[in-house]
């Protein structure tokens, strides 16, 4: 899972909103503002039913990262967190 949804800094990054681009999903923000620093995000292609491939993106360590339990779910109460 992405740290993402557990970090004080989720809406208003740019390296999440690019995640969320990637994951096709709507944005907490339509303008982030901050430049996290170093975050490494993990690629994997996944097989799906239907011979369907998938690519997942995570971001799985961050120099910027500042734990904020919940934060994504917090934002978004009446939503899924992004696995
Ligand atoms: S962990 Fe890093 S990339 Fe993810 S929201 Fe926090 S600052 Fe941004």
């Amino acid at each position: 899972m992405c740290i993402c949804v557990d970090c004080h800094w989720v809406e208003i990054c740019q390296a999440y909103h690019a995640v969320e681009r990637q994951h096709g999903v709507p944005h907490l923000t339509a303008t982030p503002t901050l430049m996290p620093d170093q975050p490494r995000i993990h690629v994997q292609v996944l097989d799906l039913p239907g011979g369907v491939v998938g690519v997942e993106w995570d971001v799985r360590t961050c120099d910027s990262f500042v734990a904020d339990p919940g934060r994504w779910q917090r934002l978004r109460p009446d939503q899924r967190v992004p696995t």
